[in-house]
C-alpha cells in the first residue's frame, strides 16, 4: 500500500451551526486510514474575517506539526490588506499553501484582478501552491480558476475539485494545456479519474477527500475511488502522495516533528 497525503481537508471548530472534528479527531481518522499527512483549510474563514481564522487554524494544526499542513486564506475584496495578510501568514513557514473559495468568499477573480495578481505573486515568491474551490458557478467555475494560472504562470494553481462532476472534462483539458495548473481529485465521480489521467497525466493529479467538515466518511470512500481505478503502482504513488510531496516541497522542507508527544486537543 502506497503512502497517502490528503491535499484537501477542512479543520475548523464549526461549519456555521455544525460542530466539526477537532485536530485530535482528524489525526485519529488519518491514522485509521493510514494517511500520512493532510493539508488543512479553514471553513469559517471563508465567511468571516480571515486573520483570526488563520491564527486559529495554525494553532490547531500546530498540535500535530508532522501531520497537519495549514493553508492560509485571505479576502481579495480587501485589496491591499489581503496581500498584507498573506505576507503575514507566509512569513511563518508552517503555512505551506493558500486556499480560496470564491463562491463562499463571494468574489469574482476577474473583477479583482490587481489584488489577485498580487496575491498569486506572493504565493509564487514563497513557492507555495494556491488551491481554489472549483466546479461551481457563478464565481468558481473551472474556467475562472484556470484563468488565474494563465495570469500568473509562475504560480502553482490547483483546481480544488478537478472540475467536480460537471466540469471534469474541462478540468482535464485545462490541466493538460496549462503547465502550472493541477487538479485535486476531490469530488468528481469514481470513473472520472481515468479521464483526468488520460488527458492530463498522472503528474497533474493530487488526491484530496474534503473530509473534516462533514465527518470522516468521505475519506475512505475517496481513497477507494483511487485504489479501485485500475492504476499502475507508479500512477498511484504520484496521485496519492508523490505529487503532493513535490508541490509542498517536503524533501527540502520536511514537516516539523512535534516538540512534545501528541496530546489531545483541549475541548
Ligand atoms: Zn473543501
Amino acid at each position: 500500500m502506497t503512502r497517502i497525503i490528503d491535499f484537501h481537508t477542512h479543520l475548523d471548530e464549526r461549519w456555521l451551526h455544525v460542530k466539526c472534528d477537532s485536530a485530535a479527531d482528524m489525526v485519529r481518522t488519518l491514522d485509521r486510514f493510514e494517511v500520512e499527512a493532510a493539508c488543512v483549510f479553514t471553513i469559517m474563514g471563508f465567511y468571516e474575517p480571515c486573520p483570526a481564522h488563520n491564527d486559529a487554524l495554525l494553532r490547531r494544526a500546530d498540535q500535530y506539526p508532522d501531520r497537519l499542513i495549514p493553508f492560509a486564506t485571505v479576502d481579495p475584496k480587501q485589496g491591499r490588506a489581503a496581500a498584507d495578510e498573506l505576507e503575514r501568514c507566509l512569513a511563518n513557514p508552517r503555512f505551506r499553501g493558500v486556499k480560496f473559495h470564491p463562491w463562499l468568499q463571494a468574489f469574482a477573480a476577474s473583477m479583482l484582478r490587481d489584488t489577485m495578481l498580487d496575491v498569486l505573486q506572493i504565493a509564487a515568491r514563497h513557492r507555495v501552491p494556491v488551491l481554489l474551490h472549483d466546479g461551481t458557478p457563478p464565481y468558481s467555475t473551472t474556467y475562472q480558476v484556470a484563468n488565474l494560472a494563465r495570469w500568473s504562470p509562475e504560480t502553482t494553481i490547483v483546481l480544488g475539485h478537478a472540475g467536480s462532476a460537471d466540469y471534469v472534462d474541462a478540468a482535464a483539458q485545462l490541466m493538460r494545456d496549462i503547465p502550472n495548473l493541477y487538479g485535486c481529485y476531490c469530488g468528481p465521480r469514481a470513473g472520472d479519474l481515468r479521464r483526468l489521467l488520460d488527458l492530463a497525466g498522472p503528474e497533474k493529479i493530487l488526491f484530496g477527500s474534503d473530509f473534516g467538515a462533514a465527518g470522516w466518511r468521505l475519506l475512505p470512500e475517496r481513497i477507494d475511488n483511487v485504489l479501485e481505478a485500475g492504476l499502475t503502482d507508479q500512477q498511484l504513488e504520484l496521485i496519492l502522495a508523490g505529487n503532493a510531496a513535490r508541490l509542498l516541497k517536503l524533501d527540502e522542507r520536511p514537516l516539523a516533528q512535534p516538540l512534545l508527544p501528541h496530546r489531545e486537543e483541549a475541548r
